[in-house]
């Protein structure tokens, strides 16, 4: 049978775990949030320890994301991507930062609880954001778990620059390191 349509949904414990009316005022807010879900995502068994949120210009949230590529079998599903695509879906635009005639809408800032690898990288150039708070580095993932970040650009935050995109990185990172660390220690996919 030809498959025609995909449909993606987020473990349902993120309803009761996420307050959508508070305000995440500071980098380190929204961070924290992205860790907080890459641990419920652990503990919950409900796919690998990542985390990501999207926030609007007030600080407020847009939408969330965790990983779900095994539950989920699609390789696509990493808590960043499954971010971006739920912030689209609810303002309905492919671009989170424009309207539909391509002008400016907005800004836009995705936390996540890892450096995106290299399919997340590639993500962050299209989704239409502003800033990319980044708490754990490519390094930690990769000496914590058995994950491949895949290549990056040498100078990917200079690419990212270039398209208008801040990074700030290494925020909470100890904090990251010990969900990494507790899903290493488990023996890595076996949730
Ligand atoms: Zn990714």
């Amino acid at each position: 049978m030809l498959y025609a349509q995909i449909h993606l949904t987020l473990p349902a414990w993120v309803h009761e775990a996420v307050d959508g009316a508070r305000s995440y005022g500071s980098d380190a807010e929204k961070v924290s949030l992205a860790i907080e879900l890459s641990r419920r995502n652990l503990e919950a068994r409900t796919g690998g320890p990542f985390g990501a949120a999207v926030f609007n210009a007030d600080d407020r949230l847009v939408a969330v994301g965790v990983n779900v590529v095994l539950p989920q079998n699609t390789s696509l599903g990493h808590a960043e991507t499954m971010a971006y695509m739920l912030a689209q879906q609810r303002l309905q635009r492919a671009r989170l930062n424009r309207d539909e005639a391509g002008e400016p809408e907005g800004r836009y800032t995705l936390a996540t609880s890892a450096q995106p690898c290299c399919q997340c990288y590639g993500a962050t150039i299209w989704a239409g954001i502003d800033r990319l708070l980044i708490s754990a580095r490519a390094e930690d993932v990769m000496a914590l778990t058995e994950f491949d970040e895949g290549p990056l650009p040498a100078d990917w935050i200079g690419e990212l620059g270039k398209r208008g995109i801040e990074v700030v990185r290494d925020i909470q990172r100890d904090d990251a390191r010990a969900v990494l660390r507790a899903y290493g220690e488990q023996g890595g996919r076996r949730y």
